[in-house]
Formats: structure tokens, sequence, C-alpha cells
């Protein structure tokens, strides 16, 4: 599936070739800080498969618990995460944030980890009063 996308502010752009079938959630407690969210929606694909096609990202590296750096790619100017890549180039080496793809409403997961540090209250929003807007 093509897909393409951008930051918040437009700086940073790209196109890259997916399958649908690896969109996932990551619990883990890096992707909450990372995000400042509960969870992280991710879609794994080959370094190979992204484009950029605007201005670059910067990228941050830090160690992961397994001793490999993970490099976390941004948008200079708006912060908002965009990719996420390591050392090894594999083919699922990289991920590209669910929210910065413009066709997201097509993208569902299809697996979840790191479910041990998810925030207790997850499956639990249906509960909550909802409005349609803010
Ligand atoms: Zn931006
Ligand atoms: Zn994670």
């Amino acid at each position: 599936m093509k897909i393409d996308g951008q930051c918040h502010c437009g700086l940073v752009t790209f196109e890259a070739e997916i399958d649908p079938e690896w969109v996932s959630i990551c619990h883990c407690t890096d992707c909450q800080t990372l995000t400042g969210s509960p969870y992280r929606v991710t879609v794994i694909c080959a370094g190979e498969a992204i484009r950029l096609t605007g201005k670059s990202p910067k990228i941050y590296a830090k160690p992961g618990d397994n001793g490999l750096i993970r490099f976390q790619h941004f948008c200079p100017e708006c912060g908002s995460p965009l990719f996420t890549s390591g050392e090894n180039g594999g083919p699922e080496d990289w991920g590209i944030r669910w929210g910065s793809i413009r066709q997201r409403d097509q993208l569902q997961p299809q697996r979840q980890i790191w479910c041990r540090s998810a925030a207790p209250w997850i499956n639990d929003l249906k509960a909550l009063p909802g409005l349609a807007t803010e």
C-alpha cells in the first residue's frame, strides 16, 4: 500500500510503500515518554521503503534496553515524531508513526507489545462520556 504523510507544520514530508498488516501498538515506557501518550502506533517497514520528500527530520539517538541504539526522527520545527530506526537495517527496522500518515483511517493495528506496561485504564475508554468534537 502506498502512503504519504507529514509532520504537523508540513516541513518534513514523506512517501512510503507499506504492508497494512504491519501496524502495531507499543505500550512500553519509552514510547509513552517519547510520545507523551499512553501508547504509540507504528507501521513497521524497511528503510528503503520510505522516501523523504521535504526537509530532513532531526534525529535523536539512545541505546535501548538491549544495548542497540534506536534513532528517533522528529520535525526540527514542530517536534512531531515521524520515524524510528535502528542499527540493524533489516526489513522491519523502520517504523512510521501512525499519526503522521495521511491514510491512517485505513490503518488498523494488528498486534500490540509491552502490554505489561500498558496504562491500566486503556480498555475502559468506552465507559467515558464522549463528544464528537471538543
Ligand atoms: Zn513540522
Ligand atoms: Zn515502545
